[in-house]
């Protein structure tokens, strides 16, 4: 562990939870130097929907480096890119009868976000974006300034401007809807609200806590935009890609965005890989404007491509999610009703949710415990007190159900202080069902 702590920066998060070095990962398992065995309910903060080393998108992968394909391609058309293209428009774009056009941007979620918010100015000619309370869009200064959470502003050095922040729903109460609060400062010439090119936003907020929009809401949002002729920006980095259910996370609300960010899930593999998808007309783009080295990783073409063709070529896969998130819907609700004091609720839709402990000590109590026997869970919010299930879409059945009974058991153990087996039986269970993780896709 020296080497850690000796050369790595302090700027390390994640790894101050699970001490541990992990060294192989299959489906749902993640495995330590140890040989210790984990179920992964953090899967890449959202990037391994379809689980770890998918065997599919592997095979697909190794294919194409061993017939030389091209790796890295700045914007070169490649063979790689145009089947990626292609199936995202068979698969995804056709069906859903979106017309956008995409935009490869730098490979990370907050450079997609970048280009966004550039566009959208570009296209009004104004400067104002709308983001709201606990959004969070990346780490890079755009996008940072549309972010709420104050730890990560504050590591900006300088001051962010070009973007007014509204309350999200259910901030002020359940009674207040917040796009009326929009409707009415973009009515009013002397809110001290610029009239924004764009509002963006999370149909469910990933790091800001597990809130999730109601489709009224989104509606009423989409509605507020079309009157004050503003962009909508739907970010869908961590929503998208399958977790709430539908590949996109704002299709059941029935709303058209103007642009969409995609990112974490889309290679499926975990590769790097960003996109926008903007309407046509919003395409005012001069050639290389928004530019990037790593805008062709054509690996996660490969593996982007394997996840939507074997993923998304029918409505089966999107279903299994709805089924498994209504189950962890439930467990989430019994895990509250027996050990909840009052004040701990449940959040989120399809398989992106989370248990609200408000608390944020709780909530970390919660996951150590729940580490220590197994599973490799996180937080987020702005205390960090929602424990949050972001397990892969392919789970089996039999390794979701384990997985929260490990969480039930340390609630239990944290708030009641009822004991939980010392070791959970699968802990030190070596590779037996390695290949569990790809059920969904047969
Ligand atoms: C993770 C995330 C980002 C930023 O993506 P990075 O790849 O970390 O830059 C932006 N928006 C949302 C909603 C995210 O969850």
């Amino acid at each position: 562990m020296k080497v850690f702590e000796e050369i790595e920066s302090e700027v390390q998060s994640y790894a101050r939870s699970f001490p541990r070095v992990f060294n192989k990962a299959q489906g749902e398992y993640l495995y330590d130097e140890e040989g210790n065995q984990y179920l992964d309910f953090l899967a890449g903060a959202g990037t391994l929907n379809y689980g770890h080393n998918n065997p599919i998108f592997k095979k697909a992968l190794l294919e194409y480096i061993e017939q030389d394909g091209i790796t890295h391609g700045l914007d070169l058309h490649t063979k790689a890119k145009r089947e990626f293209l292609e199936s995202f428009y068979e698969h995804i774009l056709k069906p859903r009868d979106m017309s956008y056009v995409m935009q490869f941007t730098g490979p990370t979620g907050t450079n997609a976000v970048e280009a966004a918010l550039k566009i959208a100015r570009k296209y009004k000619g104004r400067e104002n974006i709308i983001s709201f309370t606990n959004g969070f869009h990346g780490c890079s200064m755009g996008a940072l300034a549309a972010t709420g959470n104050s730890h990560h502003r504050g590591a900006a050095g300088v001051s962010m401007s070009g973007v007014s922040r509204i309350p999200y729903e259910g901030y002020l109460g359940d009674d207040i809807d917040t796009t009326a609060y929009l409707d009415k400062v973009l009515s009013d010439s002397s809110s001290g609200i610029d009239l924004p090119a764009a509002v963006m936003v999370e149909t469910v907020q990933g790091e800001g806590g597990i809130n999730a929009a109601s489709f009224e809401w989104l509606r009423n949002l989409q509605d507020v935009c079309t009157k004050h002729d503003v962009l909508l920006i739907v970010d869908d980095i961590q929503a998208g890609c399958g977790r709430t259910g539908s590949y996109f996370s704002f299709e059941e609300a029935g709303i058209k965005p103007d642009i969409v960010t995609l990112s974490k899930s889309l290679s499926g593999y975990g590769l790097p890989f960003a996109v926008v998808l903007m309407k046509p007309e919003l395409d005012q783009w001069k050639p290389g404007e928004h530019n990037g080295t790593f805008r062709g990783n054509n690996l996660a073409f490969v593996t982007a491509k394997a996840a939507i063709d074997n993923f998304w070529s029918d409505d089966k896969f999107a279903k299994e999610v709805q089924r498994k998130g209504d189950y962890i819907g439930q467990r989430l609700e019994t895990i509250v009703d027996k050990y909840g004091d009052g004040n701990m609720t449940t959040r989120g839709r399809g398989m992106f949710r989370g248990l609200n402990c408000v608390s944020g000590d709780l909530a970390s109590e919660i996951t150590r415990e729940a580490f220590k026997h197994g599973l490799v869970i996180e937080t987020s919010g702005a205390e960090d007190h929602v424990v949050k299930t972001l397990c892969p879409l392919t789970i089996s059945d039999e390794n979701l159900t384990k997985a929260l009974d490990i969480v039930e058991q340390a609630v239990a153990k944290v708030l009641k202080g009822q004991d939980v087996p010392e070791e959970h039986d699968f802990f030190a269970d070596d590779e037996s069902s390695s290949e569990e993780g790809t059920e969904a896709a047969a």
